[in-house]
């Protein structure tokens, strides 16, 4: 037998489920009133809380999510900037095939450095607002992820 009394775990077992429990946690409880009273307060608190009554709201909770729920996807503005840049991009695209496609050999030819800088260049340019973008994402989502 144990000779310290049992712990709050071993005490709530033997008041919720007595049959899972150890034998020497049956043979204290039959033993020790201290630990009999601890038994019997967490049946009272247990029995205390099934027969409260379910709380009532003077107002109707569904509606309240569901207009809250509108609320935020109407308040969200859409950002047109992404797809305009785009959409601006394949224009110009569009436009420099359509006005240069006679030159459009040389510039697959590298002897001209001042075409080598300026498809670099054009690299470069396009290449850090999307790397800045998808970082700038990247960072949101991770904050967004924080709250869940
Ligand atoms: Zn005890």
């Amino acid at each position: 037998m144990k000779l310290t009394h049992l712990n709050e775990s071993e005490i709530q077992q033997y008041s919720f489920d007595m049959m899972d429990c150890d034998q020497y946690v049956i043979e204290h409880m039959n033993t020790c009133d201290y630990c009999k009273k601890k038994a019997a307060d967490y049946l009272m608190i247990s029995k205390g809380i099934k027969e409260m009554p379910e709380p009532t709201f003077d107002f109707d909770i569904e509606e309240l999510v569901l207009e809250g729920l509108h609320t935020s996807s109407r308040s969200k503005e859409r950002n047109y900037l992404p797809y305009s840049l785009i959409a601006l991009g394949i224009g110009i695209a569009t436009a420099s095939l359509y006005f240069f496609i006679d030159n459009l050999a040389a510039l697959f030819i590298f002897d001209n450095p001042f075409m080598v800088f300026l498809i670099v260049g054009i690299a470069i340019f396009i290449s850090i607002p999307i790397g800045l973008d998808m970082v700038i994402s990247f960072n949101k989502k991770l904050k967004i992820m924080d709250y869940l």
